[in-house]
């Protein structure tokens, strides 16, 4: 009987230790208005204040093997291929890089860094709109 107390009592503590856990974790936004605010303060002001379920897919082993992780990650985490993905879709890309540069452009970054983005897009294989998310992007996320 006393033995079958003590195993309910380690279980109840355990079940509590996980909730601590769970509550823990940063709660991520749900509501649409709400995630489109945080896209844009990251995107325009840099300013990082919710967690979006976006941020879960950054695998940063994977994107530290890159040269650029520094420049690319700062990219990711301001939603910059969120952005692209997001102008992108139900386009045909042009084969330029007109999207990157309008957002770029918009993340208020001067020319000078602009171009060093879109040298760092091409030395990895993204020498179009469509490119970027396929090549560079997926160097940053997933598995
Ligand atoms: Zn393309």
């Amino acid at each position: 009987m006393s033995l079958g107390n003590g195993k309910r009592t380690a279980n109840r503590e355990k079940r509590r230790e996980l909730e601590e856990q769970l509550s823990s974790l940063p709660e991520v936004l749900k509501d649409r208005k709400l995630i489109r605010e945080e896209v844009k303060q990251r995107l325009v002001n840099g300013l990082q204040t919710q967690t979006l379920e976006y941020d879960s897919i950054f695998n940063y082993d994977k994107a530290n093997l890159n040269k650029d992780f520094n420049l690319l990650s700062l990219l990711f985490h301001r939603m910059f291929f969120y952005r692209l993905n997001e102008k992108l879709s139900g386009l045909t890309c042009d084969h330029t890089l007109r999207l990157s540069n309008q957002i770029l452009t918009q993340m208020k970054l001067g020319r000078g860094k602009i171009n060093e983005v879109l040298e760092v897009f091409k030395k990895n294989g993204g020498h179009c709109d469509c490119e970027v998310l396929f090549n560079v992007e997926s160097q940053l996320i997933g598995k």
